[in-house]
This record gives structure tokens, sequence and C-alpha cells, in this order.
């Protein structure tokens, strides 16, 4: 698909969604007049990226991930409006909206007696600070009727560096009650392995885009990296998934190190729901 231009408030912006999502060029001021309406005309979309296991390469569950698509605006890429958000306090808001399409999502399967497999959904730092944000996530699974495992929450590292103690006490709430706590990004720089012992973790997610040559040799510093995580989360009983998984070099090697499960473009984008139910029944039909 094309890509058509628009001047629109003196900026170049493309007008049309096409196939790679290709950015259009908004600034922040655009981004804080259109969320408000954007979120109440359903502009901000939900998709799913497949997990996998590694040697069966069967889908496991998911990671939504949100998608702003403005009718004018185009395609806004969520490394540049979820930084807004963050800033605003508005990244609850929309948080808030991604968790319930998530428990609609795990319902529906329910009821139509699909495959249940655990969605797994982002929680900013800002979020954790709501007063209620265990009460709004055991809301959700008493609304839709979902047990809590299926509802996974990804926190990042970085979320524990400014506040661990507050973090680690909502982290273990949100565990106690029933919620996988995920730990996203691992590695990115800010913990250290040695912080694992207090933080409630039940998944690593380490991003390779944060080792540099783990894809060149085994031999290579981010090769040795990635083999240690591994090695020492399996010591500790904690699954990693791997992601950022982009080529298959770096599925070869993350097998012989004995990492379990993988998520990365190398096996599937992000994909609109229905297109993730057909990988879903691809690995059922069997
Ligand atoms: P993240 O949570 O680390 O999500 C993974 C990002 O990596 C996604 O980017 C995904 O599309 C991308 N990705 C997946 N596989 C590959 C790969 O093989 N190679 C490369 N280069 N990238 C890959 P996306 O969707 O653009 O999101 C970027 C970040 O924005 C996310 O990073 C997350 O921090 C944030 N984000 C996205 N959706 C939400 C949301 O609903 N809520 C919140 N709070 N944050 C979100
Ligand atoms: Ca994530
Ligand atoms: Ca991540
Ligand atoms: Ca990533």
């Amino acid at each position: 698909m094309g890509l058509s231009r628009a001047q629109h408030n003196g900026l170049v912006l493309c007008g049309e969604y096409d196939e790679d999502m290709r950015e259009c060029i908004v600034n922040e001021q655009v981004i804080v007049n259109n969320m408000h309406g954007s979120l109440q005309r359903g502009e901000f979309l939900v998709y799913l990226q497949p997990k996998y296991e590694l040697m069966s390469e069967k889908v496991i569950g998911a990671e939504a991930l949100v998608r702003w698509l403005h009718p004018q605006l185009g395609f806004i890429s969520p490394a540049k409006f979820i930084p807004v958000f963050e800033q605003n306090g508005f990244i609850y808001q929309l948080d808030k909206y991604v968790w319930e399409r998530a428990c609609q999502l795990l319902r529906e399967d329910m009821d139509k007696g699909r495959p249940i497999l655990p969605i797994s959904v982002n929680v900013s730092r800002i979020d954790l600070y709501s007063p209620n944000i265990v009460q709004v996530f055991e809301n959700l699974i008493r609304k839709y009727r979902i047990p809590p495992r299926y509802l996974e929450l990804e926190l990042t590292e970085s979320a524990y560096v400014e506040n661990p103690q507050q973090i680690i006490e909502i982290a273990k709430q949100l565990q106690g009650k029933g919620f996988p706590i995920l730990m996203d990004d691992f590695g990115s720089g800010y913990s250290s392995l040695n912080m694992l012992k207090d933080m409630p973790v039940d998944i690593l997610k380490i991003d390779l885009k944060f080792l540099a040559d783990s894809d060149k040799e085994d031999n290579g510093r981010g090769g040795n990296i990635l083999n240690s995580v591994v090695r020492m989360a399996k010591w500790l009983h904690i699954p990693v998934i791997a992601e950022g998984v982009e080529t298959q070099q770096q599925a070869d090697f993350l097998r012989t190190i004995g990492c379990e499960c993988v998520q990365g473009f190398f096996y599937s984008k992000p994909v609109p729901v229905d297109v993730y139910e057909g990988l879903v029944d691809q690995g059922y039909s069997s």
C-alpha cells in the first residue's frame, strides 16, 4: 500500500496505514491533542505478538501491544507516544483499556471453547503508583471471570530502580493474588542479578537487543551473558523468554543454551487478534 502524505498543522504526515506501519511525523503537542479523542473513538488497537516454545514451535501465549492508528495522522509508533503518556499520566487510562481488552479476549476464548493461552500486558511504572492498582486488576478478572494466571503482568526492570521497596511490595501483592509477574527488559542495565532474589519474578524476559553480539558466535560476549542468565534462571527455577529474536542463528543459539521460550520477528510480528487466533489454531489442529 502506498503512503499518502498530507499537510497537517504544518507537519508532514502519513495519511494512510500500510503493512509496514510506516511512521508518521508527529510532535508531542499533536500526540497530546489527539489522545483522548482517539481513545474514545477506538483508534488504539491491541495487537498480539505470539510467544513460542522453542523446541515445539508451538504458540504458548502472547504479549498485548498497543497500536495507535489515527485516521488522519496515520500510524504513530509506541516508542513515540508511550513516553509522552508516561509523562502526562494518560498511560494509566490507556493501559487500563489494553488490560480490559486482554480480559475480553480471554473471556471470548473461554466462551468459544478455544485454547486458552495466557496474555501478558505491559504495566507502566506510572500505573504501579496508582493507589488502587491491585484492586483494578482484581475487578477486571472478576468482571470477566478469568483465573488470574491467564493475565500476566510485564513490569520493566527499570520500574524497580527509582523506588525499589514500594514497587517490590506492589508486585508481591499482585503475585499474591495469582497474577504471574514477568520482568521485562531484564539486563537492560539497571538491576544486577543480585536484585533478583528480592524481586517477585515468575518469568524473565531478556531482550536480545541488549546483547549486541549474541547472534554471532557462541563465545561472543553477548552470547556469554545470555548463556549465564539462562543458566542462572534455570538454577532459580525461573523460566526465560528471549525476545527480539530476529534470525535463525539467534534461534539456534538459544536452543543450544537451553532457552525454552522465544518471541520475535523471526517467529511473528505483533498481529491483529484474528491473525493471532489463526496462528494458535495451527498449533492445535495437528
Ligand atoms: P516492550 O514491552 O519491550 O515490547 C516489545 C517491543 O519489541 C514491541 O515494540 C515489539 O513490537 C518489538 N519487537 C518484538 N519482536 C521484535 C524483534 O524481533 N525485533 C525488534 N527489533 N523488535 C521486536 P512496540 O510494540 O513498538 O512497543 C515498544 C514499547 O512500547 C514496548 O516495549 C513497551 O515498553 C511499550 N508499549 C507497547 N505497548 C504498550 C502498552 O500497551 N502499555 C505500555 N505501558 N507500554 C507499551
Ligand atoms: Ca513488554
Ligand atoms: Ca521487552
Ligand atoms: Ca523488545
